[in-house]
């Protein structure tokens, strides 16, 4: 196939917007495989803001970036991306280049801790405010659980109403496949 799946069209998204001793943020850091990617694409001058409400994702996430030594490139947040604007430093509001969201449940832990539209839309009005222009969030929306699709319609409704003197706004989407695949939803800011 030559269009790229969900998950490597959003690597490209950050591959783009995440230049090296850029700041970024992964807003939910699970088992901590974009914070990797993404401190990798930091560079040694860069920095990672990360995010998450389980304990237990800021651990093994932790344990990912160590191993390939990249920890120190990253600052582990054990809280809600909904505090962003608050724990990122001063120094960096201004500065974002990007940052990601995966949104849904961490497969094979509580699936009764979710993401929820109301935290998820207040994180990205905060990015809105601290990102450089150009910066983009990348919300990759899974629906197929039930919270998940209240959670879709309730961003969707959101972004679409966001400026367009304020952002650009892009959904990238396979709309005819079954057991409704994650999509994208990228939001440059002007
Ligand atoms: N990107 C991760 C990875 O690479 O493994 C997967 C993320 S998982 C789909 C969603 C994560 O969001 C869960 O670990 C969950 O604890 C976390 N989460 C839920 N509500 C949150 C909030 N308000 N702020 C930050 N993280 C949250």
């Amino acid at each position: 196939m030559k269009l790229d799946r969900i998950l490597p069209f959003a690597k490209k998204l950050l591959e783009k917007a995440i230049p090296s001793g850029a700041v970024a943020v992964d807003a939910t850091l699970g088992n901590g495989h974009d914070a990797l990617f993404i401190a990798e694409l930091v560079g040694p001058s860069g920095k990672v803001y990360g995010f998450d409400v389980q304990e237990e994702a800021i651990r093994n996430s932790r344990e990912r970036l160590e191993k390939q030594g990249l920890a120190n490139r990253v600052t582990f947040f054990h809280a809600g991306h909904e505090q962003l604007y608050k724990l990122i430093p001063d120094e960096h509001h201004g500065k974002v280049s990007a940052a990601i969201f995966n949104l849904g449940y961490l497969p094979g832990s509580d699936k009764s801790i979710v993401t929820k539209p109301e935290t998820t839309i207040s994180a990205i009005q905060q990015l809105l405010e601290i990102m450089v222009p150009e910066g983009i969030i990348i919300l990759v929306i899974y629906h197929g659980h039930d919270e998940g699709a209240v959670e879709r319609d309730a961003l969707l409704t959101y972004c679409q109403e966001i400026d367009q003197k304020k952002a650009h706004v892009l959904v990238y989407q396979f709309i005819n496949q079954q057991n409704n695949p994650p999509f994208i939803v990228a939001i440059e800011k002007r």
